[in-house]
């Protein structure tokens, strides 16, 4: 997190601790309300198109749940589809006997989108996919698969979790009907945040499935109204020192442009990249477009291992285990990977580190 994500939540849990809770989001409404277009402009959507939720995988939720798939549906996902969407997939074909296809990949590893458009027919009800993986490098070509679901008129629910904060999105431009997002990633946000975009289209359609009376109205003893904008998605309790901490985070963003954000964490991955491979060391990211994530592995040694040792170094990286990314670590035969993710702060000197201190722990050359 910045200075300034960290500034804005202390200064609103003091407001908190000092005059209440109610009152402090009674006082600070305005800055509240700030925060749907922070995060809507990230996006190219608008506010009443934005709920806010705890994470990611609850913004997901709420969107794919909100679907009803009932047997014989049929969903399109991606061979590195996310873990925890893949167990609501799972869940859908054992109490709802709905149906997964995966579209295969490319030659470069990304959803093969012809192949996508040859795999839908009146069974296919959503088309499910994740922007950047959780394990590797490889950015799926969101606006293609959009302009498919768009001429099938499929609702398109995008994994946008490790690429909002670090590429430029517009949903307009992707075509999708959600789109999910976190806090704490490349966002630099505060840990217990996400959102959740909704077009207006499936906002016509969709209820969600755990609603409570912020989402609706109860407007009679045998009666309730829904919300008509996205917050119908939302809880009525938050977070909200954490929320405006997420704006913050947004506003930073875009100060800086996304644009800028993508070229330079894409100018220090591949020098990672080619760090790595003038060790020897195999980097497993796959796509023609890539962002900030890299990953490798050191032979013979366990990736907890490498993790803490590099830990003693004060570099900080993270593993990724084949459970999170199932379907393409099996079908890749992927160890638990290193995962070293760059953000723009990083510099070349850190790379340089990074790959020194490797090759000094494991007789690297
Ligand atoms: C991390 C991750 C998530 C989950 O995000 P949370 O905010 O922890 O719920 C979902 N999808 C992908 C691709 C991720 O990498």
């Amino acid at each position: 997190m910045s200075q300034g994500v960290l500034t804005a939540q202390v200064d609103y849990l003091t407001l908190e601790a000092q005059i209440g809770g109610y009152e402090a989001a009674a006082q600070r409404a305005d800055q509240i309300e700030k925060v749907y277009a922070s995060c809507a402009n990230l996006i190219g959507a608008k506010p009443h198109q934005v709920a806010q939720v705890e994470n990611a995988t609850a913004a997901w939720n709420q969107a794919f749940h909100s679907l009803r798939l009932s047997e014989g549906d049929q969903i399109i996902t991606s061979e590195a589809d996310y873990g925890a969407n893949f167990i609501a997939y799972l869940q859908a074909a054992r109490f709802n006997g709905v149906e997964t296809v995966i579209v295969p990949s490319d030659d470069t590893g990304a959803v093969d989108v012809n192949a996508l458009e040859n795999l839908i027919d009146e069974r296919t009800k959503l088309i499910s996919i994740t922007h950047a993986p959780t394990n590797g490098g490889l950015v799926n070509p969101a606006e293609e698969i959009g302009e498919v679901a768009r001429s099938a008129a499929i609702p398109y629910l995008l994994d946008a979790c490790q690429t909002v904060g670090q590429l430029p999105l517009d949903v307009e431009r992707i075509g999708c009907d959600f789109l999910s997002a976190t806090g704490r990633k490349y966002l630099r946000g505060p840990r217990g945040t996400g959102f959740l975009y909704a077009s207006d289209e499936i906002l016509e359609r969709v209820e969600p499935a755990f609603l409570d009376h912020h989402g609706a109205n109860w407007t009679a003893v045998d009666a309730y109204e829904v919300r008509p904008d996205a917050r119908r998605f939302e809880n009525w309790e938050f977070n909200y020192g954490a929320l405006v901490g997420l704006g913050v985070a947004a506003d930073e963003a875009l100060a800086i442009g996304l644009d800028r954000i993508e070229q330079r964490v894409n100018d220090l991955a591949e020098g990672l990249r080619s760090r790595l491979r003038a060790l020897d060391l195999e980097v497993y990211d796959l796509g023609q477009r890539r962002c900030g994530l890299v990953t490798t592995s050191v032979p013979g040694v366990e990736a907890v291992e490498v993790k803490r040792r590099l830990a003693e170094d004060h570099i900080n990286i993270s593993t990724s285990s084949p459970a999170s990314t199932l379907i393409d670590a099996s079908r890749r035969g992927l160890p638990t990977l290193l995962r070293l993710s760059v953000h723009y702060y990083n510099t070349e000197a850190e790379l340089d580190r990074v790959a020194d201190r490797l090759a000094a722990h494991y007789d690297l050359s």
